[in-house]
């Protein structure tokens, strides 16, 4: 977003400095690094101070895993999370598998949703840190984190989630939530890549830390401080806020739900996936029967329409969606799934180009396989 590289520029040129360094250039940048920081804390309704920088969503839900689970005593060994987590949760919970750690893994139901009464179940008092996602990256369900934090907070356990996915997109509030770490990233919300951010409640006992350097981030995560993107983290955020408060939310609630009504007027046979009424305001899961997903992202993206099968991370492996596969979705169905994520940029002009694309795509790979 223009806005976003005209407030990064700078920082690239003569706003050059080190915010660790006491000179008046090193002092500039450190201002601007609180200022980027106010911004990603009232985007959540946070603290500053409870605010740290990350490289990323991966770092910081590797940081709250870790952070935690190295952190605890030897008697707190067991983790509880979820089957439809993103890689940055579940490899390094696996990591910690090999360290004698026990990980639950729960399952979900066909909307991709996380019993509660399931996280309790579980719950011993050797459990350390439970962390369920708040929005699923594919299908776009939304866990009913505010239960379920609350449950496990009640057993004196740690509550992590990776809100990736959902803030900017639904209204998070970390003084309503009961949570203790929460995962941020700066690209999913059109900010640079490779930089974002983990909450840490205040009063949370100090975590493991994954990153040892200088003193930076209070000590909680060393290394200088990538100071361009996080000013432009900071300038998204503001923006997502701006949106949030605007109602722009709703608007690509209707475009999202257009879209799928001008699917289901011109192709027959479709399903979609997630939970209608607990789910992100602008994705769209869905399955063409008897049509081939991945030959369906290639007729779009040779007309100009980016959309996935899987998650992006996942997908050219072959390897079937985890998340729909947990979801208890046969083969035949999740092979012919695609993912529709708008943006801030999509128009009504859009919807029509893209089912009109669609249409024909659908059709020719359904005779195809027929
Ligand atoms: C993208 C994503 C991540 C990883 O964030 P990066 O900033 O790309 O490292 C983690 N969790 C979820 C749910 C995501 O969608």
């Amino acid at each position: 977003m223009q806005e976003v590289l005209d407030v990064m520029l700078p920082f690239y040129k003569d706003k050059f400095g080190n915010p660790s360094s006491v000179h008046s250039e090193g002092r500039a940048a450190r201002v601007s690094l609180d200022e980027s920081r106010e911004q990603v804390a009232e985007l959540i309704g946070a603290r500053p101070d409870e605010i740290v920088f990350t490289s990323g969503g991966s770092e910081s839900n590797n940081f709250a895993i870790l952070g935690v689970a190295l952190a605890s005593s030897s008697k707190r060994r067991d983790i509880v999370t979820c089957e439809v987590e993103h890689a940055a949760i579940l490899n390094p919970l696996k990591q910690l598998e090999s360290l004698d750690f026990h990980v639950d893994y729960l399952p979900v139901d066909n909307a991709g949703r996380v019993d509660p009464k399931k996280v309790e179940s579980v719950l011993t008092e050797s459990t350390t840190l439970v962390t369920i996602q708040h929005a699923n990256s594919e299908v776009g369900t939304l866990q009913d984190i505010n239960v379920i934090g609350n449950l496990v907070q009640k057993a004196g356990v740690l509550f992590h989630t990776d809100a990736v996915q959902s803030v900017g997109k639904v209204a998070v509030n970390v003084n309503a939530l009961p949570v203790d770490l929460l995962s941020i990233s700066s690209h999913k919300i059109y900010g640079p890549k490779g930089v974002g951010a983990l909450f840490v409640k205040r009063g949370t006992p100090a975590l493991f830390s994954p990153v040892c350097g200088g003193g930076q981030e209070k000590k909680r995560r060393g290394g200088t401080e990538n100071v361009p993107a996080i000013v432009g983290f900071g300038k998204a955020c503001q923006i997502a806020r701006d949106r949030l408060n605007n109602g722009k939310l709703e608007e690509l609630r209707k475009l999202r739900d257009l879209l799928r009504k001008r699917i289901d007027e011109v192709i027959p046979n479709v399903e979609y996936f997630g939970c209608g009424k607990n789910h992100l305001p602008n994705t769209l899961s869905c399955g063409f029967e008897g049509a081939d997903g991945e030959a369906l992202m290639i007729a779009l993206d040779m007309e100009g329409i980016s959309v996935s099968t899987g998650s992006a991370c996942s997908s050219g492996t072959g390897i079937p969606s985890k998340v729909l596969s947990a979801m208890s979705l046969p083969l035949s169905r999740i092979n012919s799934s695609l993912r529709f994520s708008l943006g801030w940029v999509n128009t009504l002009g859009d919807i029509d180009f893209v089912v009109k694309a669609l249409a024909k795509a659908v059709l020719l790979s359904r005779r195809k396989s027929s």
